[in-house]
């Protein structure tokens, strides 16, 4: 038996990067700083240069990122926003906590949000939209943004899986009202526990989300608003500028994994295989492949030792707490379809071919 392709393994980090992030972790500890600090700044600043995003803050995570966009955007009570059936929960869960209702929209075949639909789920209440980059794609943010000024509601961009992809030279975020990131560990840059951040081109804006995320004040003990606690954690921090430097690097060795899966696999007609991952709208966030026999597929990955998972195993408005009573076919269909096959910086060429082998030696019915 060869030795198991996990789907990530995060304990891979290069052995210099490993000894970079325990330093940084003794120094914060010997300088006994655990909030706030320089760290921080350090963090919004090489952030706000990658993304040449105008107003940039860190905070707590991605979740907290969308509803603190929601909110200094006072959607509340009344107000239907728009976000796709198929995402991870976090899109329509802010919704909810905000008072508001989410409508549900059908994905096109490859998950993102289909904007021929739009007309269709838009009524006078509609406040925002919520596009989701899926799967590090980008949605072709120009159509979007022209419908939404037409109808004069606002663009929030989930940009949790995207950090990194680019729609002609402007980053995924830079296109709506606000940008929300997530640096769950998961993700293309994450760091070694919880970490958001938010982007806008609006200083009146940036400055309320700052406010927001640390209770309603900018200056200590000046409270203008009510606010809350989102904060990055100094730590997290601190980790995320030991790794930035490692992205770009990381980014190039995805895209190549992504290509020679694309190589090897182009032949199989009953596998369908991402579209744009090589492109630069595309981060290569997840290789995600469908296959009407995805269930089997899985397993004998799995008697091969390889981990795959699935993106999601069901919509959002399938779900209990989120029931609605009406069909989204397409993207119904991708939950029953989906497989994300390994694709992460630490995973070797030599691995990436063996699944390949696996794959091919698969038994279609
Ligand atoms: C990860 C993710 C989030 C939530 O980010 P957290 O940092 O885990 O709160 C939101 N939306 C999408 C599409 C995600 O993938």
């Amino acid at each position: 038996m060869q030795a198991k392709i996990p789907f990530l393994d995060l304990s891979r980090f290069p052995d210099t990067l490993q000894k970079e992030l325990k330093e940084k972790f003794s120094n914060l500890l010997e300088k006994g700083i655990f909030s706030g600090s320089e760290e921080v700044e350090i963090l919004e600043n090489n952030l706000k240069k990658y993304l040449r995003a105008p107003y940039l803050s860190a905070c707590s995570n991605g979740t907290d990122a969308l509803e603190i966009a929601l909110r200094v955007l006072g959607i509340g009570q009344g107000d239907e926003v728009i976000v796709p059936a198929l995402s991870w929960v976090s899109t329509a869960e802010v919704v909810i906590l905000c008072g508001a209702k989410p409508i549900f929209i059908d994905t096109n075949s490859d998950g993102l949000m289909d904007l021929s639909l739009l007309d269709q789920v838009y009524t006078v209440k509609t406040k925002a939209i919520i596009p989701v980059h899926l799967y590090g794609k980008m949605v072709d943010m120009h159509p979007l943004m022209n419908w939404a000024k037409s109808k004069n509601i606002k663009v929030i961009e989930d940009v949790a899986q995207a950090f990194g992809a680019f729609q002609n030279n402007i980053s995924a975020g830079l296109f709506g009202d606000i940008g929300c990131f997530s640096f769950y560990p998961t993700k293309n840059l994450g760091a070694l526990g919880e970490a958001g951040a938010l982007v806008s081109k609006d200083k009146g804006l940036a400055d309320k989300i700052k406010a927001m995320i640390n209770h309603g004040q900018l200056k200590r003990d000046d409270h203008v608003m009510v606010g809350r606690n989102s904060r990055i954690d100094t730590l997290q921090a601190g980790f995320l500028n030991t790794l930035l430097p490692y992205f770009e690097l990381w980014q190039k060795q995805r895209k190549s994994l992504a290509n020679s899966y694309l190589k090897e696999l182009k032949s199989l007609d009953w596998l369908t295989l991402p579209e744009g991952v090589e492109n630069s709208t595309h981060n290569a966030h997840l290789f995600t492949v469908q296959c009407k026999e995805r269930d089997q597929l899985k397993n004998y990955l799995e008697e091969n030792g390889i981990g795959t998972t699935i993106h999601y195993p069901s919509i959002i408005p399938k779900m209990k707490p989120y029931l609605v009573d009406q069909n989204f076919p397409v993207s119904e269909k991708i939950t029953s379809e989906v497989l994300s096959l390994p694709l992460n910086p630490f995973l070797s060429q030599e691995e990436v071919y063996r699944i390949c082998a696996v794959i091919k030696s698969y038994k279609f019915k």
